[in-house]
């Protein structure tokens, strides 16, 4: 590691690789930290994601990054019905060990010096501007400068907090997790199933995701306004003895998923946010790797023009958000508000939806068709619905 770099990026997920790969390939010199002691691990994620949205992140689907190929999903009501959304080619079940590593390395290909074992543990600011790092990297406390700092540190969010760009997350703004990855589980590994009900996940739903030959990353999120006497790893107990008795647990993970409202001003003078940091998961499904490697994507090359320009100040910075907001943003809202219509519905609705689900013909059991389904006694959520799903 260098004194001085063009771009330091806090945090090797998705969206900092992501970030750091962009900004190098645009000429900037860029230093990707991560606290960990490898990229990838450990994995706090279910590795889920949409074929199309992966394909609009990358260049090239590398078959190594795969699990599982996923053709529909199987949505599982409190009474225990069934419903069957099929599509073509629907997505896929990553390796995110492989996944993040290999992203890390694509960063590294563009040109950026990658630093794991490394701990941000303070910004360093110069006339109103983030001006660097405080680290401490195998041991040894430095100071780095920089011209821009992004943070993308994941829900811990403290670049952003350090920076005044961003507070606390809301309780009722985060989605709290457990996950197990489990063999010997009997379920059909070419979908993914969600199970919903109030005893089972209030404010959140229990998945499991196929990684093939048997073995099933199964949990569960329940919102921050539900989260009492009883945790969500007890959730998810209670959930593995009652449907799979033989699960041979391989891997346990706790952790967060922010499903919360965009942030307005995503940069400041000198530093940017991205991914989970800024709030970039969906707030309906938590799902959060294509949205913060396509954030990681624009911040990227707006740092490195803003250092082509030799401007780092929150003006032009914001461009980035700008950016963002005129693709995302609106959708981004529009699920918010979904979200919370969809927490207020009963156990006796979600059957209700199911069963409605269920009378309709196969080609019409859309996702859109569910949502209007779900939502049917709240008709200023279904013009939002509409709205997300046309933009
Ligand atoms: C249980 C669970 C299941 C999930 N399932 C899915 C799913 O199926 N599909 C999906 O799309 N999303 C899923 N998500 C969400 C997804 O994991 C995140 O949205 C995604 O990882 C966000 O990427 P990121 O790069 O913003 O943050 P992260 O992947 O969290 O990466 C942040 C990185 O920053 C590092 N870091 C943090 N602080 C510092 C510091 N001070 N100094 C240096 N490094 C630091 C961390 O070690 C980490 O490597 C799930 C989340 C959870 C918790």
């Amino acid at each position: 590691m260098k004194k001085k770099y063009d771009v330091i990026v806090v945090g090797a997920g998705p969206a900092g690789s992501m970030a750091a790969r962009s900004a190098a390939a645009n000429g900037a010199e860029v230093l990707l930290l991560e606290k960990d002691r490898e990229v990838g691990i450990p994995v706090r994620c279910a590795e889920g994601v949409g074929e199309i949205g992966l394909k609009a992140v990358v260049d090239e689907i590398k078959p190594r990054w795969i699990c599982q190929k996923i053709y529909g999903v199987q949505l599982i009501s409190p009474d225990e019905q069934m419903v069957l959304l099929e599509g073509e080619q629907m997505g896929y079940v990553l390796n995110r060990k492989v996944f993040d590593y290999d992203l890390a390395q694509m960063a590294a290909d563009a040109g950026a010096v990658v630093q794991t074992k490394t701990f941000v543990n303070g910004l360093l600011f110069t006339d109103g501007y983030v001006s660097g790092v405080r680290l401490n990297s195998l041991g040894q406390q430095r100071e780095i400068s920089a011209r821009i700092v992004i943070g993308a540190d994941g829900i811990e969010a403290r670049v952003g907090r350090w920076a005044g760009l961003r507070k606390h997350f809301a309780m009722h703004d985060v989605e709290t997790c457990a996950q197990v990855t489990a063999a010997h589980i009997d379920l059909d590994p070419r979908y993914c199933y969600f199970y919903f009900g109030k005893e089972k996940a209030p404010g959140g739903y229990i998945w499991a995701f196929s990684k093939g030959e048997g073995v099933f990353n199964i949990g569960l999120g329940i919102g921050g306004d539900f989260s009492g006497k009883i945790s969500a790893m007890g959730y998810l107990t209670r959930f593995l003895e009652e449907k799979f008795p033989e699960a041979a647990v391989l891997t346990t993970v706790v952790g967060g998923v922010p499903c919360a409202p965009p942030i307005k001003k995503m940069a400041g003078n000198g530093v940017m946010i991205v991914g989970d940091a800024a709030n970039h998961a969906n707030p309906v499904s938590g799902g959060g790797i294509i949205r913060g490697m396509l954030a990681g994507k624009i911040a990227g090359q707006v740092a490195a023009e803003a250092i082509k320009n030799g401007d780092v100040s929150d003006n032009f910075l914001n461009t980035y958000s700008k950016i963002w907001f005129e693709g995302e943003g609106k959708t981004h809202s529009f699920f918010y508000k979904i979200k919370k219509g969809i927490y207020n519905l009963s156990d006796e609705d979600l059957n209700r939806t199911a069963r409605l689900m269920n009378s309709k013909p196969m080609k019409e059991r859309t996702l859109i068709n569910l949502f209007k389904s779900a939502l049917i006694h709240q008709p200023s959520l279904i013009l939002d619905v509409m709205k997300a799903f046309a933009s």
